[in-house]
């Protein structure tokens, strides 16, 4: 894994207790985009998630990171990310500073997020920072000793999303190339699927663009997967590419990243996979979601067992899990 460029201002000990073993590529590294990992770390990563699932089967929660302590601070709601990322550490054995309404903490009080990132850090071994402006996540980096895991800087990028995205395409068809991935909605705000095309590009994938024309997929990165040879195409309509399609990410439009409310309404509500839809898709085909759903996917498609977006959820913890344990050193 390449360390990203604002990491050198560690000053974590790397003195290891006989017999502990780390993983260099991830101990004290932020983790700030996607951009960072090969497919050997993303091996790892699975592989140590499949271990955290079974050991969460066997015994619930063990002590791997007993006496370490996380700060989750969001700036921006969060359901999942924010408990999956505490369900993980307690299930490590380690506790969990939160600070999920900021309004309530200093910043309210015009503290800008250096000094508030260094606060915190006085108290915990890592940050897990969700904030509603691109490249916040990187600006933390920058005047962290910790560790900054990026749970979402606005429209930029969602790592640890697109890392539990793969882990699911992975866990329920048993591989990743040669798959053909169909992104649905809103392209243009969604974080996670920036940091899931650009993941995917790794693998020898086709990837399929369905949107509006006002939510596009960024023309930027589309030219960068492009160079790197990603077969792309988009559409406006999914039925041009439902039949081929073995997994359908399906996202919400991100109503708060709209200026105008109209632009909002002229676009929200394009899209809904329901019963029907999922009649003309293929058998094995996967449908997933990151949530929450607003209108896009009926709730009777729930029942449906190719509908993958509750246990993609479940398989977040575990990916969670074993991203905390490789970069607090003790997987
Ligand atoms: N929960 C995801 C995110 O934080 C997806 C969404 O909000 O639509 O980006």
């Amino acid at each position: 894994m390449q360390a990203h460029p604002n990491h050198g201002r560690r000053a974590v000990s790397r003195h290891l207790p006989f017999g502990e073993k780390r993983d260099t590529r991830f101990y004290g590294q932020h983790i700030l985009s996607v951009a960072q990992f090969d497919r050997m770390d993303l091996e790892t990563l699975f592989e140590v998630g499949e271990e955290m699932w079974a050991m969460v089967e066997r015994v619930g929660s063990f002590d791997l990171l007993r006496g370490k302590v996380l700060t989750n601070l969001f700036y921006e709601p969060s359901t999942r990310t924010s408990s999956s990322f505490a369900a993980a550490i307690e299930r490590l054995g380690g506790s969990l500073i939160q600070i999920n309404n900021v309004t309530f903490s200093s910043v309210a009080k015009g503290e800008s997020l250096p000094d508030t990132i260094r606060t915190l850090e006085s108290y915990s071994d890592a940050i897990v920072l969700r904030h509603p402006q691109k490249g916040s996540a990187a600006t933390a980096a920058r005047y962290a000793r910790k560790p900054i895991i990026n749970a979402g800087d606005g429209p930029g990028e969602h790592p640890t999303q697109a890392l539990l995205d793969l882990f699911t395409i992975r866990e329920e068809l048993g591989r990743i190339d040669g798959l053909t991935v169909t992104m649905l909605g809103d392209l243009r705000y969604g974080r996670t699927v920036h940091s899931l095309a650009q993941l995917l590009a790794l693998y020898d994938v086709r990837l399929n663009y369905v949107s509006p024309d006002a939510l596009r997929m960024p023309a930027e990165l589309v030219e960068r997967l492009a160079g790197l040879g990603v077969p792309q195409a988009e559409f406006r309509e999914l039925e041009a590419v439902l039949g081929e399609t073995d997994v359908l990410y399906v996202t919400r439009v991100q109503r708060e990243r709209f200026d105008d409310p109209a632009d909002y309404q002229a676009v929200h509500g394009s899209y809904t996979i329901t019963p029907e839809t999922m009649g003309a898709a293929p058998e094995r085909m996967v449908l997933m979601h990151p949530f929450p759903r607003v209108s896009e996917i009926a709730i009777e498609v729930d029942e449906d067992p190719r509908a993958a977006y509750f246990r993609q959820m479940e398989y977040g913890m575990y990916v969670r899990m074993a991203l905390l344990a490789l970069v607090l050193g003790k997987a």
